[in-house]
């Protein structure tokens, strides 16, 4: 307990052109696993503040569009290989603030870094195609150029993944980028800022803080060219009613209700393992978050007490304990949407077949700590078959025939992953093209890979995905040009 009270104390404001500024009201974080523990102190940016890091931001893109390429690659490595270097310094971070186990912390700084690694790469890559011409002596091209200003909104579940998977891209296709973290995990976001300073031109990376005022301060600004924003969907639907003010290219990445279809499987441990895995990680508050097991009905009773044996085997604690698997929610009012979530689904008719209650470990009594819980005698109508939980939260749904499964997967506003268990390749297939999501995963839990396109479908999503190649299509713009040689 004492080394995690020595650390913490961030202090940050606003970054206006590589200087932070510190005038507004004040706000405070504190560390979930033990409520009593201020984190960070920051200063909300004022509206006046947001117009100062835009009118940098703006300035330093117009200079950075024109370093080329290979030479802005090379900065951004550079930036990516600082924030290597400060892995542990992150991570501890990551953990203090929002709570999640050191071990997945320090996974994610890995993977932003392989991701943003990634997304740097792009940098060399095409960007433009020769196109035939109607006319002789013509040569006509398309070709993709910097969007300009990013303004940047994203939410707490992962600090430095959802940050990073918006500044990478943004940088290296020749772009600015304004960042508002979520007010309660802004520590990770502000440490990534300055790092970069020194390495990456004044200006060019500015951020801002607070809660919603300010999102619609960054979103509004006449300066802003396009908007990225990972969040809950109604945030996303009123963002994107903003950008249409100035019709900014918007990319909203939303929340989701994953399914795992079990049909058939020949090792049942393994695949029960990857579906408590893909339930539980970060607590389950993570948007790719198994949160429904659809189970042929042959196998649903020893899926049912395969996965209640496994959750209730699961050591839930504080993250800086090694023995941890799973943190403390994030916070109060997401311990509380969870268990009003629970509630509601047993006074629907569902079951708790583990879990159920909310936990006080030993030292950490008043910490946000939920059992891993497992809802059995779960029907498709039911809230907690529908709606996003975000929390350690598993329901268990039988069905009789693979189409049935298909509709059950289908059925909901979300199509974000998707997960099947079969070796039957006519179901594999049939899957594969009737699941309506984003990203789809055959005897996989959810687990991606950082070059992969990072989608969702439906209510998960709006416009390009963020990862992969197809983001340049969010972060350039495309132009023809025709141009005549000779007569
Ligand atoms: P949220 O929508 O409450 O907040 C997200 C961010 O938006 C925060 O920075 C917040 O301050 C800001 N904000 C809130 N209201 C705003 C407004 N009116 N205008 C501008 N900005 C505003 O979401 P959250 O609770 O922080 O995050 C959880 C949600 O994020 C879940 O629904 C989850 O599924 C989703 N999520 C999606 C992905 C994805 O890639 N699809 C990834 C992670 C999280």
């Amino acid at each position: 307990m004492s080394a995690v009270a020595a650390e913490g104390s961030y202090t940050y404001g606003t970054l206006i052109n590589g200087v932070w500024v510190s005038e507004g009201r004040a706000f405070a974080t504190y560390n979930p696993a033990c409520p009593d523990q201020q984190v960070g102190h920051y200063r909300e940016s004022s509206i006046a503040e947001v117009a100062a890091v835009m009118k940098a931001a703006s300035t330093a893109q117009r200079a950075w569009a024109r370093v080329p390429g290979l030479e802005r690659q090379g900065i951004v490595q550079a930036f990516l290989a600082k924030l290597r270097g400060e892995t542990e310094r992150i991570a501890r971070a990551i953990t203090l603030e929002m709570g999640k186990p050191l071990a997945e912390a320090r996974g994610e700084v890995g993977y932003s870094l392989r991701e943003a690694e990634f997304m740097a790469s792009e940098a060399a890559r095409p960007l433009g195609h020769l196109l035939p011409s109607l006319r002789s002596n013509m040569r006509n091209m398309s070709m993709r150029k910097p969007r300009g200003v990013i303004a940047a909104i994203t939410p707490w579940n992962y600090p430095l993944l959802t940050p990073m998977r918006k500044i990478a891209p943004a940088l290296t296709f020749g772009n600015s980028i304004v960042l508002k973290p979520s007010e309660f995990t802004p520590a990770t976001a502000c440490i990534v800022a300055d790092l970069a300073r020194g390495i990456l031109p004044d200006g060019l990376l500015g951020i801002v803080l607070g809660q919603a005022a300010v999102g619609q301060a960054l979103v509004s600004h006449p300066l802003v060219d396009a908007v990225t924003f990972t969040g809950s969907v109604a945030t996303g639907r009123s963002i994107y009613k903003l950008a249409a003010q100035s019709l900014a290219e918007v990319s909203l990445e939303l929340g989701g209700k994953n399914p795992i279809v079990i049909h058939d499987t020949d090792d049942l441990d393994a695949c029960l393992n990857e579906a408590v895995t893909g339930a539980l990680v970060n607590a389950g508050q993570r948007c790719t978050a198994i949160s429904r097991v659809l189970v042929r009905r042959g196998l649903a009773a020893d899926v049912e007490a395969g996965l209640a044996e496994r959750m209730r085997a699961v050591v839930v604690g504080n993250g800086f304990d090694e023995r941890t698997r799973i943190g403390p929610l994030a916070m109060k009012a997401q311990l509380e949407k969870v268990n009003a979530m629970v509630e509601n689904g047993v006074a629907q008719g569902a079951r708790i077949c583990a879990g159920g209650e909310r936990l006080a470990p030993a030292g950490f009594a008043s910490g946000y700590f939920m059992a891993p819980t497992l809802l059995c005698g779960v029907t498709p109508g039911m809230t907690v078959a529908r709606e996003e939980i975000f929390g350690p939260v598993l329901s268990v749904l039988p069905y009789e025939t693979i189409d049935e499964a298909l509709d059950m997967v289908n059925d909901v506003q979300f199509g974000l992953s998707a997960s099947l268990f079969s070796n039957d390749q006519r179901v594999v297939h049939r899957f594969i093209d009737h699941a309506n999501a984003g990203m789809l995963h055959i005897n996989n839990q959810t687990a991606t890979d950082p070059n992969m396109p990072f989608i969702g479908m439906k209510d998960s999503g709006v416009g390009a995905c963020s990862v992969g190649q197809g983001s340049a299509n969010f972060y350039t713009s495309e132009s023809a040009v025709y141009l005549r040689y000779g007569s």
